[in-house]
């Protein structure tokens, strides 16, 4: 039974291809009742998963590596299908998704398995032991913008941590969905670990109801806080990953080609629908004149369209079109002004601009824009652009570009992740943990710590042999706390 196969019964949606307008697929929208019935066969699969442990699901996680790698050119075309980002760029998409397969397969074992923990000197009698188990079932509720890399994060390391997964892609890109799903059920066809509902928001909401034991959201801020209202009304937790305004600091000292090639690929590639997208960039007023004309020089090598020649995709979301313009149109109002590409829009592509003069408090500088749009600002020195690019109830990552100081800036910038002399870097390590705070979200994908957001800590003490002081007893004697209280005084009562 393929994916699509499971409800026959539902009202079905479209899904339009974004540069042609194209009826592309159908697709049905589950019901309450078709979703809780994927989680209990979800859950039914789950002690099948768990039992064939850490290596027997690292070697069906390594078959689904295979599995994509092989037919990565026909995964990049319902990717550019559905969501409109050029092919190659779709495969560049997928390409990190195997290094995050390998790596979380290789070392779940590793960083969940049961770990021995000192006790400390006057708790020798103790031994203790920690391990991470399983949640059982997780929900995955996925955006459209990076329609495999960014719900993998999830489902990746969810299933390596020994869950199943009931994934709702986002209704413009459920074909890329299908698609995971059904790849992955070719590798591991004895139960439904992985199990794909299609839908509308309506779909996302009953899977948040249906008794899962968490859901990994990705999408809005503003959809995140609905997500977690829904979570709420059974306290299943949440991880959220959510929406960005992320900056990129230029120091006096930077490679200046390298910081501008940064900056147009950061805002631009994708159409600038990234949740890392760069959408702000502050530099050192040394250097502005310089890395301007580089921006500039950039910019108007770059074309947007829904032909194969054109470097930028069309926005994927028509209702998007109007959030760009309205902020690019906003920006210029209140002073600022073009200093490379045009503010222009055909239907559903819109030509990249870089605007300057930009008041602070605009919606082109506050607000997520997700689209191939960059401001860009003056700044007398480092210490200013770091209070300018944390000054966002965003902060999700960010980039510096400095030859001296980038790590040190690094550290002083409030976001989950921070690249020094490139962009993007952060998600492609799968060592390290991605994830915002503030309105960007909570918790971690990724990294040990994204395998750990999936599980439970579970800690068993032994008590090893007789404690030397029997104070955990009604028989306690007076003996036993003056003793107490004279190690209390030893241990503690210096500090
Ligand atoms: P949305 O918030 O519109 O939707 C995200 C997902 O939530 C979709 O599958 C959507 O379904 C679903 N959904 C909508 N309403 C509900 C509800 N009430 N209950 C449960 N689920 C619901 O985001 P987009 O798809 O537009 O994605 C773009 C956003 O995602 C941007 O803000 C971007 O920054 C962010 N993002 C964050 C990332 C991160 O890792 N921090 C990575 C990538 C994107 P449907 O589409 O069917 O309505």
């Amino acid at each position: 039974m393929t994916t699509q196969e499971i409800d026959h019964s539902s009202r079905r949606f479209e899904v339009h291809n974004p540069g042609t307008g194209e009826v592309v697929g159908t697709f049905p929208v589950h019901s309450e009742e078709r979703v809780r019935a994927a989680v209990d066969r979800a859950r039914e699969a789950s002690a099948w998963w768990q039992s064939i442990g850490y290596d027997g699901r690292r070697t069906r996680l390594d078959a689904f590596r295979g599995v994509i790698a092989r037919r990565i050119q026909q995964l990049a075309g319902v990717i550019n299908e559905e969501m409109g980002k050029p092919h190659s760029d779709a495969v560049l998409e997928v390409a990190p998704v195997l290094d995050h397969l390998a790596w979380a397969g290789k070392h779940a074992g590793k960083v969940l398995g049961p770990t021995r923990v000192a006790s400390g000197p006057l708790a020798a009698h103790l031994a203790g032991k920690v391990e991470y188990k399983p949640l059982g079932v997780v929900g995955v509720i996925g955006p459209w913008n990076y329609p495999v890399f960014t719900p993998m994060g999830s489902i990746v390391y969810a299933l390596a941590a020994g869950n199943t997964v009931v994934f709702k892609p986002s209704e413009y890109t459920p074909g890329v969905g299908a698609w995971l799903v059904d790849a992955f059920s070719q590798v591991v066809p004895e139960h439904p670990v992985l199990q794909l509902v299609t839908g509308d928001g309506s779909t996302g909401a009953a899977l948040c109801r249906a008794g899962v034991n968490k859901i990994a959201f990705t999408g809005s801020t503003a959809t995140a806080k609905r997500v977690m209202a829904t979570c709420a009304e059974t306290l299943t937790p949440l991880v959220a990953e959510c929406g960005g305004k992320d900056a990129l600091l230029v120091d006096a000292d930077a490679d200046l080609k390298a910081a501008a090639e940064g900056a147009v690929w950061g805002g631009m590639s994708n159409a600038g629908q990234s949740c890392i997208g760069v959408e702000r960039v502050y530099v050192h007023e040394q250097v502005y004149d310089e890395f301007a004309a580089l921006i500039s020089a950039k910019v108007a090598d770059l074309r947007a369209g829904s032909d194969p020649d054109a470097k930028i995709g069309p926005i994927t979301m028509p209702s998007q079109v109007g959030v760009i313009t309205g902020h690019v149109a906003e920006a210029l109002e209140r002073g600022g002004s073009v200093v490379a590409g045009a503010a222009s829009t055909t239907g559903q592509v819109v030509q990249p601009v870089v605007l300057v003069d930009v008041p602070e408090d605009a919606a082109a500088v506050r607000e997520e824009t997700f689209g191939p749009t960059l401001t860009m600002r003056r700044v007398r020195d480092m210490d200013e652009a770091v209070g300018l690019a944390n000054a966002s109830h965003y902060a999700l990552a960010a980039s510096v570009f400095s030859r001296k100081s980038g790590t040190e800036i690094a550290g002083r910038l409030r976001s989950g992740m921070v690249s020094v002399n490139s962009v993007f870097s952060f998600a492609v390590l799968p060592t390290v943990p991605f994830g915002g705070v503030g309105d960007s979200g909570f918790g971690r994908i990724h990294g040990a710590d994204g395998l750990r957001e999936f599980c439970y800590a579970h800690a068993v003490v032994r008590q090893r042999f007789k404690p030397p002081l029997a104070l955990m007893t009604f028989g306690r004697t007076a003996k036993a706390e003056e003793r107490l209280g004279k190690i209390i005084a030893l241990v503690h009562g210096g500090k």
